[in-house]
């Protein structure tokens, strides 16, 4: 079975507890205003790889946590997510996925299969009336975090406001996380 991704970044500390490989998945039908990535949302084949690709990929990033879905709306491929995440769950990595569905709207049974492999969801829209820094790993205030495992808890939240910049060998820059209040555009945004 084959993914379509945006693109992914094979280590990062601003997606999750600890170290994380990063995939984020093409296509995303919510079409949330304010969105900051537009560019995943078109349902077109952009890079097809496969679970085995992508599992033997993963498993061979020293030192990393676990994984991270985003997107684009992991939940649009969670069959093809959760072979995924089980392959790298028994090799004793976390699953942690942001999707923009509120967890009562995943009611599907390939909803329910991703869910049961997952550690940590944080859920919800993103809606830019609700705009939010100060947040651990949510863009706006309405979002919600759910530790589905006993593997993390409330304690295992970072500080907030972490962002990355990932420039590839090619020159692409990849900027990633939550943006303290003076990096982002001159919009008005709620406190924590
Ligand atoms: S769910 Fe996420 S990727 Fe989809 S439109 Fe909303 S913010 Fe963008």
């Amino acid at each position: 079975m084959r993914l379509n991704l945006a693109r992914t970044i094979p280590r990062s500390a601003a997606n999750g507890p600890g170290e994380r490989f990063v995939l984020w998945v093409q296509g995303c039908p919510l079409a949330c205003p304010g969105c900051w990535n537009p560019d995943t949302w078109a349902f077109e084949r952009r890079d097809l790889r496969s679970v085995d690709e992508l599992a033997a990929c993963i498993l061979a990033t020293d030192g990393i946590e676990g994984v991270t879905f985003t997107g684009g709306e992991p939940f649009a491929q969670a069959r093809a997510l959760t072979l995924l995440a089980e392959r790298v769950r028994a090799a004793g990595l976390s699953v942690f996925v942001f999707t923009g569905y509120d967890l009562a709207e995943l009611t599907r049974p390939d909803h329910l299969a991703l869910l049961a492999v997952a550690d940590v969801v944080v859920a919800g829209r993103y809606v830019e009336a609700e705009r939010a820094t100060g947040l651990v790993w949510r863009g706006s205030a309405n979002q919600r975090v759910h530790f589905l495992s006993d593997r993390y808890g409330p304690i295992d939240m970072k500080e907030p406001g972490e962002v990355e910049f990932h420039i590839e060998k090619d020159g692409t820059l990849t900027v990633t996380g939550f943006p303290p209040a003076e990096m982002l555009p001159d919009r008005e945004v709620s406190s924590p």
